[in-house]
């Protein structure tokens, strides 16, 4: 067994590093990147303020396992 414990994958949104966060108020993880977008700077939709209200797991195990096996989002495929 080789695998990194802890190897996030990257956004799937805008392929930024990943981070994990406690949530010590509800005692939860979330993962998200801290990316900001567009001219008003909206986070990104993978970004650790939009996680932190959809995506929310008891151990941090849970949600780094959840977090590496989202699909990778690809909109703009097969579209002619
Ligand atoms: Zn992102």
């Amino acid at each position: 067994m080789s695998k990194k414990k802890n190897h996030l994958k990257p956004c799937p949104f805008c392929g930024k590093k990943a981070h994990i966060v406690q949530n010590s108020l509800h005692s939860s993880y979330y993962i998200g990147c801290k990316t900001f977008i567009g001219e008003l700077g909206s986070p990104c939709p993978g970004s650790i303020a939009h996680q932190s209200s959809r995506f929310c797991y008891v151990t941090e195990q849970l949600a780094i396992e959840v977090w590496n096996r989202r699909p990778q989002e690809s909109n703009d495929t097969g579209k002619s």
